[in-house]
This record gives structure tokens, C-alpha cells and sequence, in this order.
């Protein structure tokens, strides 16, 4: 079975690695898939974001990562996957990826979402807690790997 892992990355965390590790165990294929969405500017650029993904999962052999922009059915369709893997880190992501995941299924019945619960180490973790403690020369070395922080402490420089 392949899944597809979507989200906006942005940038990737521990958090998340943790969620393609465990899933690449279980799965014969994982695509980690960044949403391009147009319309909401990111922190980090698409290109950036992928980077990131590639070099921290370029040990799994069955992982892939891509970019999608438009509807996740229409981009799960395209590559012939059935089932959509969501990270759940505390009661409140509940409710928005119920919704989410009622609607695309609604539109693509063969679609499922499955949840994975987070890591205790990393419930509390977010892209943007990671991007707010870096605004303000917060420590997130055990919180994303090496690359990203480096890049986040070279934006807010620049800033
Ligand atoms: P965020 O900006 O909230 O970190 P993303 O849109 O990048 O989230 O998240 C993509 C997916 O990863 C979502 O399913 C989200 O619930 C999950 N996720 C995000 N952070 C974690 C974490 N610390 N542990 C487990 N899953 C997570």
C-alpha cells in the first residue's frame, strides 16, 4: 500500500520526521507531498521546504517527496493512492482534520484518512511554535533538524 503525507512543511520538524519514519515502516510507499498553495505566501520557499524534506529522508528508501498544488483528491488521484496519512498531536487538530477528512472523502469515497498520534516528544510541536521561537533567538536545535535550523537563524539575521 502507498500513502500520501500532505502538509505545508514550513518548514519540516521533528515532529514530522517522525510521522514518515513510522509510517515508511509500515508502508510500502510514502509520498510526503508540500502543498503549493498560491493564494498564502509561506515562510520558506516550495523549493526550500523540499530540500529540507529530501536531504532528512534521503535514507529511506521507499519515501518520496513531491509538491502539489489544487485539491489533495485531484493530486491523489493522479498518483493512483487511496489513503492519506494525517499527524494528530492533541485534541485540537481533532477538529479541523475530521472536517477535512469527511469532505475529501465525501468527494473521493475511496479516499481514506488515517491518523497516526504524535510522539509525547513532539505533541506540542508546530512549524510555527519552531518559526515564532526562532524570531526571537529561541533554541530549536532538538525541535528540527540541523539544516533548517541554520536557515531559520540566517532569515531572522537578515530580517
Ligand atoms: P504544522 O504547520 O501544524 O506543523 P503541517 O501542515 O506542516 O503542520 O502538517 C502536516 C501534517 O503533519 C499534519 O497532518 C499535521 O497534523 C502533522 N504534524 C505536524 N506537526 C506534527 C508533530 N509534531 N507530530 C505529529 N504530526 C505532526
Amino acid at each position: 500500500m502507498n500513502v500520501i503525507y500532505p502538509g505545508s512543511f514550513d518548514p519540516v520538524t521533528n515532529g514530522h520526521l517522525d510521522i514518515i519514519q513510522r509510517c515508511s515502516k509500515k508502508f510500502n510507499k510514502v509520498i510526503v507531498a508540500v502543498l503549493n498553495n498560491n493564494s498564502k505566501s509561506g515562510f520558506f520557499t516550495i523549493e526550500e521546504r523540499l530540500e529540507f524534506l529530501r536531504e532528512n529522508t534521503k535514507d529511506i528508501e521507499n519515501v518520496e517527496v513531491d509538491s502539489f498544488s489544487g485539491l489533495l483528491i485531484d493530486y491523489a488521484k493522479m498518483k493512483n493512492v487511496n489513503i492519506i496519512i494525517k499527524g494528530l498531536r492533541a485534541v485540537s487538530d481533532y477538529e479541523n482534520e475530521m472536517q477535512m477528512a469527511l469532505a475529501n472523502n465525501k468527494l473521493y469515497p475511496e479516499l481514506e484518512t488515517l491518523f497516526m498520534v504524535s510522539n509525547t516528544r513532539y505533541s506540542f510541536l508546530s512549524s510555527s511554535l519552531v518559526r515564532e521561537l526562532s524570531l526571537f533567538g529561541g533554541d530549536v536545535s532538538c525541535l528540527v533538524p540541523k539544516a533548517v535550523e541554520i536557515a531559520l537563524k540566517n532569515k531572522f539575521k537578515g530580517a
